[in-house]
């Protein structure tokens, strides 16, 4: 499994991953929970990264993947060098990640409001082949969640149980809907559902780590407007 890796390390492969400024908000209200995710919640593995028996992870709003290649770098799956050539021509860490170019990168994505329901296709692949300590974590953005798809995806995610299925949401406040009460918006569609401090790391582990038995969970990481 992949070494630990300190928070402040990934910030500082991030910083090396530059030239895509327009996203730097969005890409930056993920790094935390990002972190999190790859340094205590999921069970991947650099040397393997396509194995049978990982965790799912997709990010859904791929438009801002310098957070994400800053941490999987960190923890071993491609050199820390290829984040100097974020961008350029013929560097596989493009501006969208991308499956086939960036190991450990599990779907490409960058189309908003496709990852969950892909999420949703990958927690079924998963209980068909019987793998059921696995789990599939899918980040979306707030603003993310107006396209109509999500919540397709989620009224088919608490009908078919799908307890292995997690929806992390990076709120920082840039949807032009109101997206409050996440509690009785995620419920309501049959999912459990909690709002953390999108920074605090030990209140995302939590949050990440638990597992309702007979439904699917949300988790909604609070960024404060212009915090990032
Ligand atoms: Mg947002």
């Amino acid at each position: 499994m992949a070494a630990r890796v300190d928070v402040e390390r990934v910030r500082a492969l991030m910083a090396r991953a530059t030239g895509d400024e327009k996203h730097d908000e969005s890409s930056t209200s993920t790094l935390d929970a990002l972190w999190v995710l790859y340094d205590r919640v999921l069970r991947v593995d650099p040397s393997s990264p396509r194995a049978e028996t990982r965790d799912r992870f997709i990010l859904s709003k791929g438009h801002g993947p310098s957070a994400y290649y800053a941490v999987l770098a960190a923890k071993g799956f491609f050199p820390e060098e290829l984040l100097d050539g974020f961008l350029e021509w013929g560097n596989p860490l493009g501006s969208h990640p991308d499956r086939n170019q960036v190991p450990g990168v599990e779907a490409s994505t960058g189309s908003l409001g496709h990852g969950l329901a892909l999420g949703v296709g990958s927690a079924l692949a998963l209980r068909a082949k019987g793998l059921r300590e696995q789990r599939v974590v899918v980040l979306c953005g707030d603003a993310e969640l107006n396209e109509g798809s999500n919540w397709e995806a989620m009224m088919l995610a608490a009908h078919l149980v799908l307890t292995n299925l997690t929806l992390l949401v990076i709120d920082n406040h840039s949807s032009s809907l109101a997206m409050d009460p996440w509690e009785a918006r995620f419920t309501s569609f049959g999912w459990d559902a909690g709002v953390v401090d999108g920074h605090h790391h030990a209140a995302l582990e939590e949050a990440l780590s638990r597992r309702p038995v007979d439904r699917p969970n949300a988790v909604v990481a609070d960024i404060p407007e212009g915090e990032w």
